[in-house]
């Protein structure tokens, strides 16, 4: 195939066809690409397509985006870095300076009890890295038979082998042969679908099957504090502290994967803080750099490296403790203190969800939920697709998970752009129905 040698000279009709000819995009059905909306650059909460349309920016892409697009302060420091030492391996016996000063940051500000950090390049990673280290420390432990991971449906942790096999998603975990085994799982953790008594309900489910699968077979138990991709669901009242007991109890490691509740859209540094629990091993990746770099960690607690002390961890990926990555992330961490981003997911996400509550009078919303500059719109029977596509005609990008559209915009989102994209988003939900 002859290549086309000059692609930023080309319209995007050009770069759409060539794109549909040459890429497989995450997600999509092999054979049948979409037509891509082709992006340009962004600024803060707006981005700009390579026609120059300009749109709202209502997901972060993916969540990753507290400090918004385009900071021109993080291209400064990536830059210098790869001047300085663009990277190398930190396996055994290397290190670097920006992998150093990160983990003494990260620590600083996680949850008590954390000690350690483990990095890594993304989501996927940290949790696999999460759950083979729950593993291999019951292993060393002189509890081999702890292997069994408990996970809760409507859970998403990424796809890798463990990660994936821990996904509590229908349809993402299908065709592809056996996964990881030994996981077993919980019921969703939203009370909407468990009555007034949601959190008893889910406890009670804990204790049971801990008692049918038997504790001295678990390792962990593996959660988001607040389910991202299984759309913007924060668990009922009281759950968390309470399964934490319950885990401690029968010497169960707790892994809390804060890949989207990280780094502010809580309105704290981490969502663990938010809902009172010390986990023994947190996963970060997204927010860590604003996902200017592919970076992500896992913080480790007294248990596990206790547990683990003196076990050979064969365990890395060639670009983990990357020098560029870190850098980056620590100019990130900067600017969500120095901007206040944690206090501004509070404010505008208590402006933003005022709006959408009133969504909550249409037939077809089952439920607006959310923490933070996190929220879902649950429909009840319609789909979420037409919605987005008539957001994004209208210049606002949001996210159709399952039945949920889901909202996280950059947490430097003025209340103008907050308040727009609200009000086309609410138009198209009533017209939904029609
Ligand atoms: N865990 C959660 C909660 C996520 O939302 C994601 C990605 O969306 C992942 C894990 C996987 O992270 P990555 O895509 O960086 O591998």
């Amino acid at each position: 195939m002859t290549s086309t040698t000059n692609a930023s000279a080309l319209s995007t009709a050009e770069l759409s066809a060539l794109d549909r000819r040459t890429l497989v995009h995450p997600h999509t059905v092999i054979g049948a690409p979409a037509e891509p909306l082709v992006l340009d650059r962004g600024e803060g909460a707006l981005l700009w397509d390579t026609d120059g349309r300009q749109y709202i920016d209502g997901t972060c892409g993916l969540w990753q985006c507290p400090v918004g697009h385009g900071r021109a302060e993080l291209a400064a420091v990536a830059a210098e870095q790869i001047g300085r030492l663009e990277f190398f391996s930190s396996f055994g016996d290397y290190a670097n300076a920006p992998s150093i000063r990160l983990a003494d940051r990260l620590l600083s500000l996680a949850p008590a009890g954390l000690e350690r950090v483990f990095l890594t390049n993304g989501g996927s990673e940290g949790n696999e890295t999460a759950i083979k280290l729950a593993r291999l420390a019951f292993h060393h432990a002189g509890s081999p038979e702890r292997t069994v991971i408990l996970a809760r449906t409507g859970g998403y942790h990424g796809m890798g082998g463990g990660s994936l096999a821990a996904t509590g998603i229908d349809g993402l975990r299908s065709g592809y042969g056996p996964l990881l085994p030994d996981v077993e799982w919980l019921g969703k953790p939203h009370g909407i679908e468990h009555g007034p008594d949601a959190t008893d309900i889910l406890v009670a489910e804990l204790e049971r099957r801990i008692e049918e699968i038997g504790a001295h077979r678990i390792a962990a138990f593996i959660g988001e504090p607040v389910l991202g991709v299984g759309g913007m669901v924060p668990p009922p009242e009281g759950y968390w502290p309470r399964v934490q007991e319950v885990l401690r109890r029968h010497g169960i490691l707790l892994i809390v994967d804060e890949i989207v509740t990280a780094f502010g859209r809580t309105g704290h540094w981490f969502g663990s803080e938010y809902f009172g629990i010390e986990p023994d091993m947190v996963v970060l990746a997204k927010g860590i750099t604003s996902g200017y770099i592919p970076m992500g960690a896992v913080l480790l607690g007294r248990r596990v490296l206790d547990l683990a002390d003196g076990a050979t961890f064969l365990h890395g990926f060639t670009y983990n403790g990357h020098p560029v990555g870190a850098a980056v992330a620590l100019a990130n961490i900067d600017i969500i203190e120095r901007e206040n981003l944690l206090d501004r997911a509070r404010v505008l996400g208590a402006r933003l969800r005022e709006r959408l509550d009133t969504l909550t009078e249409l037939p077809h919303v089952r439920e607006v939920r959310g923490v933070g500059l996190m929220l879902g719109i649950e429909f009840d029977g319609l789909p979420t697709a037409p919605v987005q596509a008539a957001c994004r005609a209208d210049g606002v990008v949001v996210r159709g998970s399952g039945a949920s559209i889901v909202l996280s915009p950059p947490l430097v989102i003025t209340e103008e752009q907050l308040d727009t994209l609200a009000d086309v988003l609410c138009r198209h939900v009533a017209a939904a129905a029609d």
